[in-house]
């Protein structure tokens, strides 16, 4: 993609791009304000499994943007869809993590356990404790397969990074000897399956990520056009060497460059 005036697609990450822990980046408000007036679909990705759609829905409201639910994609439905795929409903599987992740893996049909289950789903816990840590270690040693919602090492907050779900499932890994596969981005799970929600094709779409390793890295796996905003997890020399197609220093940035490129285009 040459110009952003060629974007009909967007796929946004959240902590790092939309806001810092309950801090909204500047100008939130008038970006969702230009998807709208635009007509450009967008989706909300994220790799932080601690709340559901509708709870991130909220949150954007209070900051003044109006998304929907819908319009949300947590790598816990991304985990419990991808799951769904390949295990029958009724198929019993132990979480560790929080309310949202139960709530995905329910939705798609699976029964929660603490024991003999196939499948151990794993994510931050805020509320993580020995016994917890002990539970899902020795499912996973005893051969269930051990899934993780992601494997950001953290999660950007208004005051610093808090511990992600990679902190958390290192525990885990150390525990049962067995490392966890990852369902979040980089994985083009999530990805994916926004881009079927928007009836999207790559080579229209972009990805506006601030983690390199995650968003960057997998929006090129899934071919798309990157934006990496400085607001987050990455710094410009680490969004340069990813090779990320625009950087900028924030989403208010981002929109002044996208109006100018659709100025331009009109005038050419
Ligand atoms: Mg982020």
């Amino acid at each position: 993609m040459e110009s952003l005036a060629q974007i009909t697609r967007l796929i946004l990450d959240m902590d790092g791009v939309l806001y810092r822990g309950s801090e909204p980046i500047p100008r939130l408000r008038e970006f969702f304000a230009f998807l709208r007036e635009r007509r450009i679909p967008f989706m909300l990705a994220t790799n932080n499994a601690t709340r559901t759609p509708q709870e991130r829905s909220e949150k954007l409201a209070r900051m003044g943007a109006q998304v929907a639910p819908a319009e949300i994609l947590t790598s816990a439905q991304g985990a419990a869809r991808f799951l769904k795929r390949q295990y029958p409903a009724g198929t019993r599987v132990h979480v560790f993590g929080m309310a949202a992740l139960r709530e995905a893996v329910r939705e798609e049909g699976f029964v929660l356990a603490d024991e003999d289950v196939k499948i151990v789903v794993a994510s931050v816990d805020r509320d993580v404790t020995f016994e917890k840590v002990k539970v899902a270690s020795r499912l996973i040693r005893a051969g269930a397969r051990f899934i993780a919602t992601n494997l950001d090492p953290n999660i950007p907050a208004e005051d610093g990074f808090l511990p992600g779900t990679g902190a958390m499932v290192a525990m885990l890994a150390t525990a049962s000897g067995v490392a966890p596969t990852g369902i979040g981005k980089p994985e083009p799970i999530l990805y994916e399956l926004a881009m079927s929600q928007m009836g999207a094709r790559p080579g229209t779409t972009a990805a506006v990520g601030d983690r390199v390793m995650t968003d960057i890295v997998g929006g090129k796996r899934a071919g798309l056009t990157t934006i990496c905003v400085l607001t987050g997890a990455s710094d410009r020399a680490e969004a340069e060497a990813a090779g990320a197609d625009f950087i900028f220093a924030d989403i208010g940035a981002l929109l002044d460059a996208w109006r100018a490129a659709l100025a331009a285009q009109t005038q050419a």
